[in-house]
């Protein structure tokens, strides 16, 4: 056994490149941070569906689903298997998004749901963040 082994990885003083460390989180925030994503995520906590279903339980077009629905398996937030002539969509990991939004809702009690009025965040302000990366 090597107990007094050193631990590998990058020194105190190795440069620590924070943008790549948390590009990963966003990513993911990023998938779920829009509106229609959020709600496809939240609607298949109830199952298996097609993209037919969805399209009909949500009001949404066949085309913005399927766009969303293909960003969120990309994402590995969702994953589809052939069934029939149709694809079934589904969570990969329910238990963990349940967790996550339930820590959500706990923030967002804890924030006043200050982020629904943030002016930060709004589109103006998105946009103009986009430009800057
Ligand atoms: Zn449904």
């Amino acid at each position: 056994m090597a107990m007094s082994q050193e631990v590998e990885g990058p020194g105190l003083d190795a440069p620590l490149d924070e943008g790549a460390a948390v590009a990963p989180a966003a990513a993911l925030y990023r998938a779920l941070g829009e509106p229609t994503r959020l709600l496809i995520v939240q609607h298949l906590f109830s199952g298996e569906h097609r993209v037919r279903e969805l399209t009909e339980h949500l009001g949404l077009a066949q085309s913005t689903v399927s766009a969303h629905l293909a960003c969120l398996r990309d994402c590995g937030l969702v994953t589809s298997r052939v069934h029939g002539r149709a694809s079934m969509f589904s969570l990969v990991d329910p238990e963990r998004l349940v967790s996550l939004f339930a820590v959500t809702e706990g923030l967002l009690e804890a924030t006043g749901s200050a982020a629904a009025l943030c002016t930060h965040l709004g589109p103006q302000e998105r946009a103009r963040l986009e430009d800057e990366r």
